[in-house]
C-alpha cells in the first residue's frame, strides 16, 4: 500500500515538475466530460456544464458554454461601443440551451395541435403535421439549442430584424461583424442551403468553432445508429432519417468559421 502510494506520488510530481499539459482539445471537453450521445442530444440538464449568461434585457435563466458565452460577451460589449448613441436596442436572449425533455415539450405540443402554427392540423396526416412543425421547429434530439452553442435574440420574429424593424441596425452590425467573434446564423436564406432545412430565422445564431465539429458528430452518430430517436416522442418513428436534412442544411457561411479572429 505505501509503496504503491510512494510510487503514485513520483508520477505527480514527475508531471508538476514538467508541467506537460495537453495541448489539443480533447473529444471530453467537446463534450464538456459527459457522455457523448446524452450530450449530442441534450440528455443533460442546465446548468451541469454550462455557463448562466446575465444579461440586462434577459427575461429568464440562460446557460450556455463557457467559451460561448465569453465570445458573446465580447461581441455584445463592441457592439455597444460601436452603435449609434441614438440607438437604444441591445443583444439580449430569448432562448438559449435547451434540452431533450424541453424540446419535446415544444414538438408534442405542436404534433397535438396544443400550440398553433401556421395553419391548424385537422385532417393532416402525421407527415404532413411534421413538415408544419420543422418550418421552425427541431424534433427532440436534433436541435442545435442541445449544444449550448446555439442561442435566439431579441425577437423570434424576422421582420424585428428587417428593413423598419428595430432591430435592423443591430442585425446589419452582426452580418458584418459577428465572424470576428466566431458567430454565424445557421438558418439564412433557404435558398442559399439548396431549399433545404428550417425557415430563415434571423434571431439564431451558433458558435461555430464548436457548433461545425458537433454538427458533424451528430450526423455520424446518426448516420451510425449510435443515436436513436425512434420511440422517444411522439412522432419519431414518422420523422425517420428527414431528421439529418434538417441537421445538415445550414448556412455554409458558418463552415467557413473555424476560429474567431479575435
Ligand atoms: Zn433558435
Amino acid at each position: 500500500m505505501f509503496r504503491t502510494k510512494y510510487v503514485s506520488l513520483l508520477f505527480v510530481s514527475f508531471f508538476l515538475v514538467c508541467g506537460e499539459k495537453p495541448v489539443k482539445p480533447s473529444k471530453a471537453d467537446l463534450y464538456l466530460g459527459l457522455e457523448k450521445t446524452s450530450y449530442l442530444t441534450g440528455k443533460f440538464s442546465s446548468p451541469g456544464p454550462l455557463a448562466p449568461v446575465i444579461l440586462e434585457e434577459n427575461g429568464k435563466d440562460h446557460f450556455l458554454r463557457p467559451e460561448v458565452k465569453k465570445a458573446l460577451h465580447q461581441m455584445i460589449n463592441d457592439f455597444e461601443d460601436s452603435k449609434p448613441s441614438s440607438y437604444k436596442q441591445h443583444i439580449f436572449l430569448v432562448s438559449s440551451f435547451r434540452n431533450f425533455t424541453h424540446q419535446k415539450g415544444i414538438w408534442e405540443s405542436k404534433f397535438t395541435g396544443k400550440k398553433a402554427m401556421r395553419v391548424p392540423i385537422k385532417g393532416k396526416t402525421p407527415e404532413e403535421i411534421i413538415s408544419l412543425i420543422l418550418e421552425f421547429s427541431s424534433a427532440p434530439g436534433t436541435s442545435r439549442h442541445h449544444w449550448g452553442t446555439d442561442f435566439d435574440i431579441n425577437a423570434l420574429d424576422n421582420g424585428y430584424f428587417e428593413e423598419n424593424g428595430k432591430g435592423k441596425i443591430l442585425y446589419d452590425w452582426l452580418k458584418q461583424n459577428a465572424g470576428k467573434y466566431g458567430f454565424c446564423q445557421p438558418y439564412n436564406s433557404l435558398s442559399t442551403r439548396n431549399n433545404k432545412g428550417y425557415q430563415e430565422e434571423k434571431w439564431h445564431w451558433s458558435y461555430a468553432p464548436i457548433s461545425n465539429q458537433l454538427t458533424k458528430e451528430w450526423i455520424k452518430g446518426f448516420e451510425s445508429g449510435e443515436i436513436q430517436l425512434t420511440g422517444s416522442f411522439l412522432g419519431a418513428d414518422v420523422l425517420g432519417n428527414r431528421a439529418l436534412d434538417y441537421v445538415r442544411s445550414i448556412n455554409p457561411d458558418c463552415e467557413r468559421i473555424q476560429n474567431p479572429s479575435l
